[in-house]
């Protein structure tokens, strides 16, 4: 470890990594750090994500995926079932990833392109000049340590610290967050080549039960509950008694808890000298919770705003200013759209889900698209439109 860099990094999950990854490929000196001593383990997530925006940052590899998805099956309230497979939908769908192996070829990845990879090493706090972030202090293996950069990135995850030291607001109130718990089950009995969904107000208030393959008779079986609807009900329980009535078979081989912000975009993602992406930046889908596709979209705009910076010699706040644009433009936009058709779907009774998961039985999706759907939901249902008129 050197004691000044162009850019430090914080956090080698998929944000992380591919910034880390982006900016020394553009050819600045990059110190990457993770807190826990090997990256991506535990695990929090249920590791589902669409081929074709992966396939955008690395070339699939057998050795992390772990379920080649063909479809989803979508189950409403009264058991009915919607079913988007890949001969209808005419499209890509996805893979359930191994993360733990994910993660570290990421990592990996920005080690080849030249960034510095150091593992249990935790940023403590920033260093802070005038009003400018001017790099980290960091504890490796019990010894502190200040590291100056001209640009540090915060990819800390959900449970970021770096914005907040930064001064920009990023806490996310108990009733914007899902609160997740997940299993991994041996002996799970599902057909591997599609991910479940089962909705109601019963299973899972304002949120889902989800079942995602992950080969060998194995599966993750979790929940995501609004914090606001869920009331005294504990994810947990929840969980457990799905599994009781539905897959009594199944084992418990590892469990994941944690939570999703589900609550939009934030303000502000960039200080002077510093820039928050994926989770840290709340970038996450409000309505999947999904953040592995958005937080490597943004890891790489940073990676490259970053270099522009650099090579400008304009580190501000301003120069750093087409990363917020650039993001809020593609990713903000789809979580914008996706808040408002959460904010619907929340209000949703089990009979109005029953209802819809009738009216989209025989539709023939011609893609899988958000658009597509809610256009199918439209047919079915013209009030829903008035209450997504935003979308349009
Ligand atoms: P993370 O992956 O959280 O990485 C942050 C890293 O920073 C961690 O490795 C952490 O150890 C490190 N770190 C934190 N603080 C410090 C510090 N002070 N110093 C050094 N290192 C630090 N998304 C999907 O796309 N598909 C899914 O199926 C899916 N399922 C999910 C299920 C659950 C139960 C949960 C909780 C989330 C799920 N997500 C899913 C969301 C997804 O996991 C995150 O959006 C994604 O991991 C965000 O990546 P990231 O790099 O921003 O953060």
């Amino acid at each position: 470890m050197k004691n000044e860099y162009d850019i430090i990094v914080v956090g080698a999950g998929p944000a992380g990594s591919i910034t880390a990854k982006t900016a020394a490929e553009k050819g600045l000196d990059v110190l990457l750090i993770e807190k826990r001593q090997e990256i991506g383990d535990p695990i929090r997530c249920a590791e589902g994500v669409g081929k074709y925006n992966l396939e955008q940052h690395i070339e699939p590899d057998p050795r992390w995926i772990c379920a080649d998805v063909k479809g989803s099956r979508i189950f409403s309230p009264d058991g009915t079932m919607v079913e988007m497979a890949e001969e209808i939908s005419g499209g890509e769908v996805g893979y359930v990833l191994e993360r733990k192996i994910f993660d570290r070829a990421l990592a990996n990845e920005s080690a080849l392109a030249g960034a510095e990879v150091m593992v249990k090493t935790r940023a403590t706090d920033l260093i802070i000049e005038g009003n400018t972030v001017c790099g980290i202090k960091l504890m490796h293996l019990g010894e502190e340590h200040e590291v100056r950069s001209k640009i540090v990135i915060g990819a800390d995850g959900m449970e970021s610290k770096v914005g907040r030291w930064a001064g920009i607001n990023t806490s996310v109130k108990p009733a914007d967050m899902e609160t997740c718990a997940q299993y991994l089950v041996a002996n799970a009995n599902i057909d591997q080549e599609f991910c479940y969904f089962y909705l109601g107000n019963e299973v899972a208030p304002a949120g889902y039960i989800w079942l995602f393959p992950k080969g060998g008779n194995k599966a993750n079986v979790g929940i995501g509950i609004l914090g606001s609807e869920s009331g005294e009900q504990r994810a947990i329980d929840l969980l457990n008694d799905f599994m009781e009535k539905n897959m009594p078979e199944a084992r418990i081989i590892e469990m994941v808890v944690g939570g999703v912000p589900v609550s939009g975009t934030i303000d502000r993602t960039i200080a002077n000298g510093l820039i928050l992406v994926g989770d840290a930046a709340r970038q996450s889908d409000p309505i999947t919770g999904g953040g592995i596709i958005n937080a490597m979209d943004a890891g790489k705009i940073a990676g490259e705003v970053a270099a522009k910076a650099i090579r400008n010699g304009d580190c501000s706040e301003k120069g750093l200013q087409e990363y917020e644009d650039l993001w809020r433009d593609t990713i903000g936009r789809e979580i914008d759209n996706s808040l408002i058709v959460k904010e619907t779907f929340v209000n949703f009774t089990d009979e109005d889900l029953n209802s819809l998961a009738k009216s989209l039985q025989n539709v023939n999706f011609t893609s899988m698209s958000l658009m597509d759907l809610l256009l199918a939901l439209f047919k079915a249902n013209k009030k829903l439109l008035w209450n997504l008129r935003g979308l349009f």
